[in-house]
This record gives C-alpha cells, sequence and structure tokens, in this order.
C-alpha cells in the first residue's frame, strides 16, 4: 500500500480515486444490504411454516392419540408445509447459486417450448395451445435454466387461471419473444413491477394455498437477465396477462 501524499498526486487524481473509493463503498454497502433483507425475508417466510408444523404437533401429542381425524389432519397439514419449505429451501438456493458456471450451448427454443407444451398436456387436464411461425430458432444458453424459466411461467398460468393456456414463438429480427399467455385475474398495474421482487405475492394467502413462493418469477428474470434478455408482463385486470420472455437469437446452429 502506497502511502498517498498530496505532493506526489495531482488535487485531480486524488479526486478521482476518491470518488472511485465511495462507488465501492456503495456497491459493497448495496449489496450488504440486500443480503440481509434477503436473509430476513427468508427468515420471515419460514417462520409461518415452522409455526404451523410446532402447533399440529403439540394438538396431536395433547388430543392424537385417540382422535384419528385430527392424527390425519395434523399429518396432512404437516406433510404439506414441509413440502411447501423444501421449495422455499430449493429455490433460495437457485436464486444463490453462481449462474456463470453453467456451460452455454445454441440449442433451438422452439423444441423446448414443444416439449413443454407436451408435459403440461401430460400433465393437466386443460387446453394448452402452442404457436409458432417457425420451426428453428436457435439461441445461447443453458437449455436446463430457460426450460425452467418456461416452466415456471407456465406454472404460474396453470396456477393463475382455469382456462386456456397459449404458448407462443415469434422470431424479432435479432430477437426471440416468447410468449405465455392465460385468461386468469390479471395484475393491477401497481402490482405488475413488484411481482418480480424476491418473495412477493400478490394474495399471500391465495398464493401459499396454491404452494407459492413468490421466489418463482425473481429467479426466472435473474435467469433471463444472465441470458442477456429481458422477462416483462403485460396484463389486463379480469382479462388475463402475457409474460414475455425476450431472447438475443443465435447465428450458431
Ligand atoms: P409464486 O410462487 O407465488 O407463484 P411468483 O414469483 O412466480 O411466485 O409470482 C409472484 C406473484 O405474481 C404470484 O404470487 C401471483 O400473485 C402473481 N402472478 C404470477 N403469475 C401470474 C399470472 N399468470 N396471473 C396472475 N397473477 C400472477
Amino acid at each position: 500500500w502506497k502511502t498517498i501524499n498530496a505532493s506526489d498526486q495531482s488535487k485531480d487524481e486524488l479526486y478521482e480515486m476518491k470518488i472511485t473509493f465511495n462507488r465501492m463503498i456503495d456497491y459493497l454497502k448495496e449489496n450488504f444490504e440486500k443480503q440481509q433483507m434477503f436473509v430476513s425475508d427468508a427468515s420471515h417466510e419460514l417462520k409461518t411454516p415452522i409455526s404451523i408444523v410446532k402447533s399440529y404437533s403439540q394438538l396431536m401429542k395433547r388430543r392424537g392419540a385417540d382422535n384419528p381425524d385430527l392424527l390425519q389432519e395434523s399429518t396432512e397439514a404437516i406433510e404439506s408445509q414441509a413440502d411447501r419449505m423444501q421449495k422455499l429451501v430449493e429455490q433460495m438456493l437457485l436464486l444463490a447459486k453462481n449462474k456463470d458456471k453453467d456451460v452455454y450451448e445454441s440449442f433451438n427454443i422452439v423444441e423446448l417450448c414443444r416439449s413443454t407444451i407436451e408435459t403440461f398436456k401430460g400433465a393437466y387436464d386443460r387446453v394448452f395451445l402452442f404457436e409458432t411461425a417457425s420451426e428453428i430458432i436457435h439461441v445461447k444458453g443453458s437449455y436446463d435454466q430457460l426450460q425452467q424459466v418456461v416452466y415456471s411461467l407456465m406454472d404460474n398460468a396453470v396456477k393463475y387461471s382455469q382456462d386456456t393456456v397459449k404458448l407462443s414463438v415469434r422470431q424479432n429480427g435479432h430477437h426471440v419473444d416468447v410468449d405465455v399467455q392465460d385468461n386468469g385475474p390479471g395484475i393491477p398495474g401497481a402490482e405488475q413491477e413488484k411481482i418480480f421482487d424476491r418473495f412477493y405475492r400478490i394474495d399471500k394467502s391465495r398464493s401459499r394455498e396454491t404452494g407459492g413462493t413468490g421466489l418463482g418469477l425473481s429467479i426466472a428474470s435473474t435467469i433471463i437477465e444472465a441470458h442477456g434478455g429481458e422477462l416483462t408482463v403485460s396484463s389486463t385486470t379480469g382479462k388475463g396477462s402475457t409474460f414475455t420472455v425476450k431472447l438475443p437469437v443465435s447465428q450458431e446452429s
């Protein structure tokens, strides 16, 4: 470490160094605050299932021995809360994962979408539509991560609507847009930015019933940004929502 003294450095250089140093401190502070916020939000989210598990276990201990219905209800509740905690922990690990480590390759996004639609058709008794003008559009990235994004957007469309879900792929010059469209309740304007925040859910109780954690869209947008793309939503209350994944098209095939 070199001692800086005014005679060695011009005032301008010292000023520049001070600005750079302050920017570094601001950056570290901001990241530290984000981490603190994440830990506090995560603990808060885990608190509810933990206290539900605790009260059902106490109930079972007090009155479970001669009450099979209560025993049944309690074990089911404990199991579902354990599932919820498992999902939360898995998603938190995904968010913390170093995404730079994944291997990027060039692949056909139309094929990824087609196979996703087939999976959903097999899993749910619902109408799923698939639309594409082209059979081959290459993107460069992690197949697994991008599949996870399309899965979670489709999953939300199924969870939050009752009607047809449509998946479409469109090339727009150097970009490809993947749309997931539903005819569900829609998302009010003021909420449209917030839903991408970690742990944010519009209706916490309804979302908890559907097993929502509020992490899906946050993970999806982190993945898409790491791929040089953008995840956006356009929605009208009472009419439905369309989530759009915009990715750069790859020249390699
Ligand atoms: P969750 O696990 O709760 O679904 P997400 O991050 O995927 O978490 O979504 C955040 C919130 O955005 C959801 O809780 C829900 O309120 C709202 N949301 C997401 N997708 C849709 C959709 N297709 N229609 C209506 N609301 C949606």
